[in-house]
């Protein structure tokens, strides 16, 4: 609850933690300024004295420890979603302000996303639909509910591909193939990338597939930099094994790899850094928000079926969960 956004937490932070921090940073600061005016000071060569910490300093220290503690306690699924709630796409739709109706969430997927963010639980202790244990993540990995897989990618493609429409009119959404059999999800012919097929994957991480997280880090890798990698290593194998079966070409072929809570593969990051660079800022963002928000519905939708078993409920419903 008490850890920024950005770190994976709900961003309400802890007076009790913080106050200590930002006295001592005041108290620190004007000692010093203080001391470099008074007459009876011996004069002190300012280059010599230790710079105080800022109460900023003092909370990112405070924060990675907290995150550290907390990240030790939680179990592979936990420390996933954590890791998601906290990358870029995971957290955009958190600082939105929902102008018109694509951004508009509603209060069950509010009350999901805050189910995942804060690691609870469905109430519900049993699956409705394949009566296994309704533990953390099994709405994304049950066999037995209605799969958000081709609407979640589906989503993710027409946003991508309106996007790329803005900077190259070629972009065609599920263009032809030339075996008339698979077919790639963009393709662009202009000269922004030349000729290039993107196809788009989205992947739970919590399946049994995808590698844990709870192995030991390597000597000097912190643990949340381990966990990322770990999480991150099941997209790349999704990458290479898209690459080895792709579609036949005339052009380049790059895979958009996401996972289902936000995070994307090392090379996608990179490719969509370049779409950056030639998009409007305002372009790149707006396709950075409706990303995560295309995430979250499609979460909500998993995570609804479970508590109803199909039936829609409203967030009052879930009052007393937490
Ligand atoms: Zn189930």
């Amino acid at each position: 609850m008490a850890l920024p956004v950005r770190l994976g937490g709900m961003g309400i932070l802890s007076h009790q933690d913080i106050a200590p921090l930002a006295l001592t940073a005041a108290n620190e600061t004007s000692d010093r300024l203080i001391n470099s005016f008074l007459p009876l000071s011996p004069p002190v060569d300012a280059s010599q004295q230790a710079q105080p910490r800022s109460q900023r300093e003092g909370c990112k220290e405070l924060w990675e420890r907290q995150r550290n503690d907390l990240l030790s306690s939680l179990d592979d699924a936990e420390r996933k979603i954590m890791t998601e709630s906290a990358s870029t796409l995971g957290r955009k739709w958190l600082n939105t302000i929902p102008y018109y109706s694509t951004l508009r969430l509603t209060d069950f997927e509010v009350s999901t996303a805050i189910h995942y963010r804060t690691l609870s639980t469905s109430p519900l202790t049993t699956c409705p639909w394949c009566s296994k244990s309704n533990s953390l993540g099994h709405d994304e990995v049950c066999l037995a509910r209605p799969r958000q897989t081709v609407a979640r990618h589906d989503s993710v493609a027409r946003i991508l591909h309106s996007t790329l429409k803005t900077i190259d009119p070629t972009a065609e959404h599920e263009p032809h193939s030339f075996e008339g059999r698979r077919r790639n999800d963009i393709r662009l012919r202009g000269s922004f990338k030349g000729s290039v097929d993107f196809d788009i994957k989205v992947y739970t991480l919590l399946g049994e597939k995808a590698t844990k997280t709870t192995t030991k880090p390597a000597d000097g890798v912190p643990l949340p930099r381990h966990i990322i990698l770990q999480a991150s290593k099941y997209l790349e194998q999704v990458e290479r094994r898209a690459i080895l079966a792709k579609p036949l070409t005339n052009g380049r072929f790059i895979p958009l790899v996401f996972s289902a809570g936000g995070m994307m593969s090392k090379t996608t990051g990179e490719e969509l850094e370049t779409w950056g660079e030639k998009l409007e800022a305002t372009t790149f963002q707006r396709m950075k928000t409706l990303l995560s928000i295309a995430f979250l519905k499609a979460r909500a939708r998993s995570f609804e079926a479970g508590r109803s078993g199909g039936g829609r409920i409203g967030l009052e419903e879930l009052t007393g969960v937490f």
